[in-house]
């Protein structure tokens, strides 16, 4: 059995309940690494037969995490494609008909029990002590007589009728071969009584429709996964690769991330959507290289992958069954090495719109070198203002108190100030080469310490304590600034 086989077609097939995490991600970017590796499809499939828990929203948000991310599927609803409609709820009578098919064939029947009927059945199993289950009422109605309740307008549903004896193998890419007692397995239902299929049917119906090679989804699935290769040989049909991706855990590894923990983590602001990464300072090259390694390892060593690596070394042998603990530090790691690794010009490209959303004016002709000057540094986009934006600010908000930190009085921090501006009106031009000793000199013959004229002035230069080295600043800010904002800070002190 191998990944390899050319050309996969793999879907992605979220239901439209909720905004899309860090979870799903993971299975569409496997999906979109299997069809790119391959030479084959990658298929976006809207799941929205569960009208209930429908949010309209959620589909927009599909799209857009899935174009943030770059890994945009080849076909789907917007993309159109040979197997349209892309969206269950437009295929809801290819699923009646196989449906009927496979009551036709004696693998389904219509079931009339209430639910009423049904709650009590399943009181008395619980009291016995049995896992509830469906207890067969309605499997060996004839078809005439079933004919005749759906004549006479009885609810109905259609269910699957699992074979009552023996076992059912299954194969899992990653965890080879599962046996299961027939008699463990549900008559799920198929069709619900509003005519809706359930995702048992919808999703079996459609993988074989849209000629799915590999079908790769959650471990969820792991206890329904013999229905579903039961349907598919009751359909005659041949089944495809069945991967079932690996759990994620909380990150302290100690159970499944619920929906209260996926709430909780994101009102820490912790980045479990892929519509909040962005606005996090997150890179998608990042999102995509931390998500890659839940679950799927390249060697003992290599953690930096681009996407490009990724289609290249990608290997659905390589997954991991075992569940995985979501690590967020992690991400603010590969979101350093990312930001490293793009070009100046991109990096540029990347900050600008935040120093804009700031309220600054970018100026183009210094971005580039501003950029290289906080590169390395930063570790998220939303450090960059915080990091560079006095670099944008014609005047920066000094005040005294903040001028003459760092034990200085106003007159030390004025006669320093002074002294400054007087070498640098006397420098052709200031940098570390220039610059450091003499600044050195000014502290020594003021009884300071170095640390504090370096201190002050960066204070004067920037509004800051912390900020890139002076003379990375310096020549980006211009002698002109550099004069003007120790002028106003020596007005400020002495006044
Ligand atoms: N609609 C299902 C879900 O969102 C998809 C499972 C699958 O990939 O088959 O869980």
């Amino acid at each position: 059995m191998s990944s390899k086989q050319n050309p996969a077609r793999v879907r992605f097939a979220p239901s439209p309940t909720g905004f899309l995490h860090i979870g799903s991600a993971r299975t569409a970017l496997y999906d979109y690494l299997l069809a790119r590796q391959t030479g084959g499809s990658f298929i976006l499939r809207i799941e929205d037969t569960d009208q209930k828990r429908y949010q309209e929203s959620a589909e927009e948000d599909f799209s857009n995490a899935l174009d943030w991310l770059g890994i945009l599927p080849d076909e789907g609803p917007e993309q159109g494609g040979p197997h349209s409609p892309y969206r269950q709820s437009l295929r809801k009578d290819l699923y009646r008909d196989h449906a009927e098919q496979l009551i036709n064939s004696g693998d389904a029947f219509y079931c009339f029990c209430s639910s009423e009927q049904l709650n009590l059945v399943r009181e008395e199993q619980i009291k016995r002590n049995e896992t509830p289950h469906y207890d067969g009422s309605c499997r060996n109605l004839s078809q005439e007589e079933a004919a005749k309740r759906i004549q006479a307008g009885d609810s109905h549903v259609i269910r699957f009728k699992v074979p009552k004896l023996g076992i059912t193998t299954v194969t899992d890419f990653l965890r080879g071969e599962i046996t299961v007692e027939n008699s463990t397995l549900d008559d799920m239902i198929l069709i619900k009584s509003n005519g809706f299929a359930v995702y048992h049917l919808a999703a079996i119906v459609d993988d074989y429709l849209m000629a799915i090679t590999h079908v790769i989804r959650g471990s969820e699935w792991l206890p329904t996964f013999p229905i579903h290769a039961l349907i598919y040989r009751a359909l005659g049909w041949k089944e495809p690769y069945w991967v079932h991706l690996s759990v994620l855990l909380k990150p302290d590894g100690k159970g499944k991330m619920s929906k209260r923990d996926t709430q909780l983590a994101q009102d820490q602001g912790l980045p479990i959507f892929t519509k909040d990464m962005e606005e996090l300072g997150y890179l998608p090259e990042s999102v995509i290289n931390w998500i890659a390694l839940m679950g799927w390892s390249y060697d003992d060593k290599t953690e930096f992958f681009t996407l490009e690596d990724l289609i290249k070394k990608f290997s659905l042998e390589k997954l991991n069954p075992s569940p995985a603990a979501i690590n967020f530090s992690k991400l603010d790691h590969f979101n350093g090495l990312h930001i490293r690794n793009l070009s100046i010009e991109d990096f540029a490209a990347r900050i600008k719109p935040w120093f804009e959303k700031a309220g600054f004016t970018v100026d183009n002709s210094n971005l580039l070198q501003i950029a290289a000057a906080i590169q390395t540094r930063t570790k998220k986009l939303t450090e960059v203002v915080g990091m560079a934006g006095f670099f944008f600010q014609k005047n920066i908000d000094l005040t005294l108190d903040r001028i003459i930190s760092d034990k200085l009085t106003a007159s030390q921090a004025a006669e320093a100030a002074q002294k400054i501006k007087d070498l640098f009106l006397d420098l052709p031009e200031i940098n570390g080469d220039t610059a450091e000793q003499p600044l050195r000199d000014i502290a020594a013959g003021m009884e300071l310490k170095a640390g504090q004229v370096f201190g002050l002035l960066r204070e004067i230069l920037t509004g800051q304590k912390i900020s890139p080295p002076l003379f990375d600043i310096i020549p980006i800010l211009g002698k002109d600034l550099v004069i003007q904002r120790l002028d106003s800070a020596i007005e400020i002190l002495v006044s």
